[in-house]
């Protein structure tokens, strides 16, 4: 995929396929590309040239189906507050036109999404980032996406916090989703990930395995491409 805004590459010939079962996190400093390449797979942004795929479907055309096979829990994920997490889930998934989630199954993605049976029925504004995030997550696995995409998940996540989406995207991954995350988190990239990808001024120009890689490796392999 290539995205050109005017005389500006924002992505240049980008092959890149993240397959069930993987979690592919994209590194790079600011500007990179990265977001620009989340927004094509979600078919918020059209691409100059090349396609976008989503389990088989080209994004383009049929927009609609290839967001049904995908979902996108956003930095900071926006709920209501005054409603609980159940409520938030019941509510986007009946939104999205499917049917009503029985007490039982919302209990279920909320808690494979991680969330703790006792914060399920509270309001959502007294909820941390991390829990909102894991409502994120079961609105995403309700909705039987097979692709999740994240953006700067861990930013403002403490440790704990952090470990936890760690382990649920590896558990997802293991389930047989596809995740694909944009982040700035070397550590986590390193933990969560089952491979990482470092793109520069719109071209992916690294792809490793993060079994190849001890912490300390991809630091440095990341600060060579940034100063190169
Ligand atoms: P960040 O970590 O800040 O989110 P990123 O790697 O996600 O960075 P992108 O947001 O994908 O970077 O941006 C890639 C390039 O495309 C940047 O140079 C950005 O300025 C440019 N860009 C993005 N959107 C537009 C737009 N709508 N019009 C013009 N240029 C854009």
């Amino acid at each position: 995929m290539t995205k050109r805004y005017g005389e500006h590459l924002a992505l240049e010939g980008l092959d890149l396929t993240v397959g069930a079962g993987e979690v592919f996190c994209l590194l790079g400093a600011n500007g990179a590309g990265k977001t620009t390449t989340l927004n094509l797979f979600l078919g918020f942004i059209e691409p100059t040239a090349g396609e976008a795929r989503v389990a088989g479907q080209d994004v383009r055309q049929d927009v609609a189906r290839a967001r049904g096979l995908i979902a996108y829990v956003p930095e900071l994920v926006m709920l209501y507050p005054r409603l609980s997490g159940r409520e938030n889930l019941d509510y986007f998934n009946t939104l999205a036109g499917r049917p009503a989630l029985s007490r039982q199954e919302s209990t279920a993605w909320l808690t494979q999404a991680g969330l703790a049976p006792g914060a399920m029925d509270r309001p959502v504004g007294g909820y941390s980032k991390g829990m909102r995030q894991k409502v994120g997550i079961a609105i995403a696995l309700a909705k039987g996406a097979r692709a999740l995409l994240l953006d700067e998940p861990t930013s403002g996540l403490d440790p704990l916090a952090s470990n936890e989406l760690s382990e649920t995207l590896r558990r997802l991954s293991g389930e047989g989703m596809a995740v694909l995350m944009a982040t700035h988190d070397l550590f986590r990239a390193k933990e969560s990930g089952t491979r990482v990808g470092i793109m520069k001024a719109g071209h992916l120009v690294e792809t490793r395995s993060t079994q190849e890689l001890g912490h300390a490796e991809l630091e440095q392999l990341y600060l060579t491409h940034m100063r190169g």
